[in-house]
């Protein structure tokens, strides 16, 4: 029995190969050091994994996680936690999705499962108050994610069963393949390809548990707070109730002139009106959905009631994917971007590394890297929203130049070569997202720097457009970006909605103490909590340098480094490499990392309680 509150006190190891199951205990002082999700899930991958395998071995793990939230009818947790080490970046990669499943997980007794082995057929799990059936999923293998999920809940019996399932994208190895939970994605980085290598296609799970916090009363106040404070701030109270994350097209398109388009010749989209969440709101909206639990709802269905994409419904397409299928590829239908977005969810893969993988492919072709020959005879154009289209389907099979895109946008730009490495838009080889590295400074070292590469839920934009930061500021940007990261961090640990930020701060402040003390009892101070985030993100980036990461590798793309941005309100912007360079040496010497090499020293490691991942690195002759 744990001390501690929010926890069931054990994790489900899940071994496909032995068709095995074993129980791993949690102790109070794991929960404590660790949290929950993100730093469990870093903890044991680090610990089971050896990284320098391929994501695909059969060794490789998926975490499934909750933290002290799940199941406790929080407003900001209907979520749950995915991590593995990569086939896109071979570095260590978490993804946050929303849907009921995470509550389900602690209903059923566990904190969370760790899948490892491969299955000698295609599979499906179904876990249920404690316990596992490995059940055939040949009928499956092929289907989509929509109607694996359903076939699955008909087999069951039961319609409100809570699945997590993979589309052919994952079964076919599509580095950026996703994992889908209703209509939510744990969508970036590819957790969805690794349970395709292991044969797994889909996670359900029920319970009949619970999940307890310390102090009820404590944690009612606190809810209470939250439904008051979150009336008071207008993104929350009305311009994500309203227009969900498209909001965004209007601040970053037309104000700042940051929205990335045409893969990134240029940030500012002429025709940003087009795609506007005004435009959606007003034309496409047909209601709003939430996370569990969600007041705010942020999430809508959209559909397309006349034009050329005339019946595309979606639930979505978020500002990520209206800039990664719209303005990247020079799409200002919005028909369009709703069709495929509901293709990319259906058939299993991220719309921004799908969406920003195509763009880097219109561009070879229009340098004529790349020509019809390559492309079945297709004219890989920008604004040809029918490609975008056609090949999704064909990158979820690898069919023709669909096997390229698959890969991503480096590994493609290392097949076509003639310099396009430039202009391929990522980082660590993940694709970067619709928040400007070249207008906001924070952004340039937070992608650098950022374990997943080029993500915006390492470093955090959200504070540099509100202002708390001067976006074009150099001096200070390195302790800021560490605060957003470790904010990010303990937010993946909890396993709670990033909008948060917009409350209880934009890196670590009381607020967040306050919030986790109720749930768990653990009376932590804010320079506890704050060391419990140093350490999980020294333990990711200690992962990192084992796959051979290092400061060479904390870039941007060259386009990034030598091109300012050439038009708009943020015109001559951008993040030179003696810039980055001069943030970046600042921005180790904070973390207490090597400046040379990256690599955590064996001081921090100590000072974090990681002892024992001082002596493997320095047994693995990685030390500094
Ligand atoms: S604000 Fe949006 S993403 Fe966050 S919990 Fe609510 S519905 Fe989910």
């Amino acid at each position: 029995m744990m001390k501690y509150s929010g926890y069931k006190g054990k994790v489900l190891a899940i071994n496909l190969t032995t068709k095995k199951t074993s129980s791993i205990e949690i102790t109070d002082e794991f929960a404590r050091k660790y949290l929950g999700g993100n730093g469990f899930a870093v903890r044991y991958i680090f610990d089971m994994v050896d990284p320098r395998m391929d994501a695909f071995d059969a060794t490789n793990v998926v975490a499934m996680m909750t933290g002290p939230f799940q199941g406790i009818n929080s407003p900001t947790a209907g979520k749950y936690y995915m991590a593995t080490k990569s086939p896109l970046t071979n570095g260590y990669f978490d993804s946050v999705s929303g849907g009921f499943i995470g509550a389900q997980i602690k209903y059923a007794g566990y904190d969370g499962f760790l899948i490892t082995g491969k299955a000698d057929k295609p599979t499906y799990l179904f876990v249920e108050d404690g316990k596992v059936e490995f059940r055939p999923a040949e009928k499956l293998w092929g289907r989509l994610t929509g109607e694996t999920q359903e076939m699955i809940k008909e087999e069951v019996g039961d319609p409100n069963l809570c699945v997590s399932a993979i589309g052919p994208a994952g079964e076919n190895l599509v580095r950026y393949a996703c994992v889908i939970t209703e209509y939510r994605a744990a969508g970036r980085g590819g957790v969805g390809a690794v349970l395709g290598s292991k044969k797994l296609k889909a996670v359900a799970v029920r319970g009949s548990g619970t999940n307890e916090v310390a102090d009820p009363e404590a944690y009612e106040a606190w809810m209470q707070w939250y439904k008051e404070e979150a009336k008071k701030v207008p993104g929350l109270a009305v311009g994500l109730p309203t227009y969900g994350t498209p909001a965004l097209v209007a601040s970053i398109g037309k104000m700042l002139g940051a929205m990335g388009s045409y893969n990134h010749k240029t940030e500012f989209f002429q025709n940003w009106e087009n795609i506007s969440g005004e435009r959606l709101k007003k034309e496409f909206w047909d209601k709003d959905t939430a996370c569990p639990a969600c007041p705010i709802a942020c999430s809508k269905v959209f559909s397309a009631k006349s034009g050329k994409w005339k019946g595309a419904i979606s639930e979505g397409p978020e500002y990520e994917t209206i800039y990664s299928l719209g303005s990247m590829c020079g799409i200002d239908d919005l028909g369009a971007i709703i069709k495929g977005d509901s293709l990319c969810d259906e058939w299993g893969m991220d719309t921004v590394s799908y969406g920003v993988a195509v763009s880097f492919i219109m561009e070879a072709y229009e340098k004529q890297l790349i020509t019809r020959e390559n492309t079945d005879g297709v004219e890989f154009k920008f604004g040809n929203d029918d490609a975008m289209i056609a090949y999704i389907e064909k990158t979820a099979k690898r069919e023709g130049i669909g096997n390229l895109i698959a890969e991503g946008s480096l590994r493609a730009a290392r097949v076509i070569g003639g310099g396009s490495e430039r202009f391929a838009i990522q980082v660590k080889g993940l694709e970067i997202p619709g928040h400007s590295a070249r207008a906001l400074r924070g952004m340039s070292l937070g992608y650098a720097t950022a374990t997943r590469g080029g993500s915006h839920h390492d470093p955090r934009p959200t504070g540099e457009y509100a202002g708390a930061s001067d976006r074009k500021a150099v001096e200070g940007k390195a302790a800021w970006v560490i605060g957003t990261q470790q904010m990010t961090t303990i937010g993946d640990s909890l396993v709670n909605c990033h909008f948060l930020e917009r409350l209880l701060g934009f890196t670590l402040t009381q607020k967040w103490v306050d919030m986790i003390n109720p749930v768990t009892g653990f009376g932590y101070t804010l320079e506890e909590l704050t060391t419990v985030a140093e350490r999980i993100l020294d333990l990711e980036r200690s992962f990192n340098v084992r796959t051979g990461i290092r400061r060479k590798d904390d870039t941007l793309p060259r386009r990034f480094l030598e091109e300012p941005i050439p038009e708009g309100p943020s015109q001559g912007m951008h993040t030179d490499e003696p810039t980055l360079n001069r943030m970046l040496d600042e921005f180790y010497v904070i973390k207490g990392w090597d400046p040379k090499t990256g690599i955590p020293t064996k001081e921090k490691l100590i000072r974090m309680g990681l002892e024992d991942v001082a002596d493997r690195l320095a047994k693995e002759g990685i030390s500094c």
